[in-house]
């Protein structure tokens, strides 16, 4: 079967694709199998050494890798290097610490020795999304790889380049042949993938749909899975935050990778105190975003990467609309564009509106008007989200207090929610389970084995 990729810019056909047959993912499912042992067998240090020459690949191929995220999810040219570099210094990351993430846990017991022990388990297969078509792979890739596991990827079917140059940069670091590789492939034969038996655990970055789908397959074959799904994180301005801060961090949060992002901001709680004040800079600042080209510099709101998710935006801020909810700015499809929105933000918010149930995976925010720091609280947690959130108050103690009472995986005080390779990443509730980056996200797809000698 032949995929066409659309230029989510231009609304032209840029690439197309042929899916794999059985026989070429027969050959990469045993490719895997044969390179786990002796890959396993490595030691930490040849692996490192590895993993920083990736990393030098992709700083090598930069511009290619821009230029693939750009025309095939339209990732702004200013962004798509900045995923790149992000990417090579995770890479070193995990080369630096996976040595002292990975040491043996001495235990004291009654035993003569008794420890904890680190072990891989063989191949992982990693579902991978658009929205961030290099780093959320090399987000599970560098700790796998030091972990001494290998890898197969099935990426999302609009980022097949994306999906080629990483392994071209792979590859050109220096990985031996079959510890990675890349299966274009369509769900149903990402489900034989999963029910096949050298395929020891899966990793998927996606919607809810896709999660229920895989994890109910992963469960069935009792294998291990990680999930980082969806979100519809909560930012809180309290009546004292800076609003200058806030107004910035708000749009920054919202509006960039066109608001595709996982852990962008997307209900905007205000208590009443500052909620005019924040909300007409908020409007004012969003109504700066410039949308055009992706690879140009001044464009500052990128086009979303397909038109059918731009349409279910459009009816999710409709149905909003319809159940009360007021639009600031925006809230109209970008004329003449083949899959533009513009920075929009809607206003008195409430229960019952897609806007405030659901997540909007696209350049809209929700203001959500509320009287206290109490009702902030329950409105934030009204979700059946919980991947992040963040509070905005000049007294850091009260933003403290409130971020350890928010039901997610990470709460931010006067920061935007953000991954970052020295701390652990995933979900609550509906938005998943596991975790990834850091420690915790290197141990989760290991043997955490105990040895004993009495
Ligand atoms: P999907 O979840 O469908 O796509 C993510 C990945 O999962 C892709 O590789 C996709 O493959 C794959 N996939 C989907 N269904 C299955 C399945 N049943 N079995 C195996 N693999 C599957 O996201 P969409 O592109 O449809 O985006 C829709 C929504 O998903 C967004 O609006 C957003 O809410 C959410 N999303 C969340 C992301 C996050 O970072 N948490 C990232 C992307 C989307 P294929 O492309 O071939 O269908």
């Amino acid at each position: 079967m032949t995929v066409e990729i659309i230029n989510p810019a231009t609304g032209q056909v840029t690439y197309r694709h042929e899916l794999m047959d059985a026989a070429a993912i027969e050959q990469r499912l045993q490719a895997a199998a044969d390179a786990f042992p002796r890959w396993a067998e490595r030691s930490l240090q040849e692996r490192g050494a590895i993993l920083k020459q990736i990393a030098g690949h992709l700083r090598a191929r930069r511009d290619d890798l821009q230029q693939a995220m750009t025309s095939e999810m339209g990732k702004l040219k200013a962004e798509a290097l900045a995923e790149v570099e992000k990417c090579a210094t995770t890479c070193e990351f995990y080369a630096d610490h996976a040595a002292d993430y990975l040491k043996p846990q001495l235990i004291d017991t009654e035993a003569q020795r008794s420890y904890v022990r680190y072990e891989p388990i063989g191949c992982v297969f990693a579902v991978m999304p658009w929205n961030f078509p290099i780093w959320q792979v090399f987000r599970f890739l560098a700790p796998a790889f030091m972990a001494g596991n290998v890898a197969l990827l099935k990426h999302a079917s609009n980022v097949p380049q994306c999906a080629d140059l990483i392994l071209a940069v792979c590859r050109d670091g220096g990985l031996p042949d079959g510890v990675f590789d890349v299966l274009h492939i369509d769900n149903d034969q990402a489900a034989e993938v999963l029910r096949d038996a050298r395929v020891k655990a899966v990793t998927l970055t996606g919607s809810e749909r896709a999660g229920r789908s895989i994890a109910s397959n992963a469960g069935s074959q009792l294998k291990k899975s990680v999930m980082e799904l969806g979100g519809s994180d909560a930012f809180v301005v309290l009546d004292d935050a800076d609003l200058d801060k806030a107004v910035a961090a708000a749009v920054k949060s919202r509006f960039d990778n066109s608001g595709q992002t996982c852990i962008a901001a997307k209900r905007f709680i205000v208590v009443d105190a500052v909620a005019d004040e924040f909300t007409r800079r908020f409007v004012e600042a969003a109504g700066e975003r410039q949308y055009g080209d992706p690879n140009e510099r001044g464009t500052t709101l990128a086009p979303m990467a397909r038109a059918d998710l731009r349409d279910e935006l459009h009816k999710q801020v409709q149905a909003s609309v319809a159940k009360g909810a007021r639009v600031l700015i925006g809230g109209e499809p970008i004329a003449g564009s083949h899959a533009g929105y513009p920075a929009s933000v809607l206003d008195q918010v409430g229960p019952g509106m897609p806007a405030y149930d659901e997540e909007l995976f696209g350049p809209v925010a929700a203001v959500i008007r509320v009287k206290d720091e109490a009702e902030a609280l329950r409105v934030a947690n009204d979700t059946r989200f919980g991947l992040g959130g963040s509070v905005w108050t000049r007294d850091p103690v009260r933003g403290e207090s409130f971020a350890q009472r928010m039901e997610c995986g990470a709460a931010f005080v006067n920061a935007i929610v953000k991954s970052d390779a020295r701390l652990p990443f995933g979900g609550s509730k509906e938005s998943g389970f596991g975790r990834e980056l850091a420690d915790h996200g290197i141990h989760e797809f290991m043997n955490i084995k105990t040895i004993y000698v009495a």
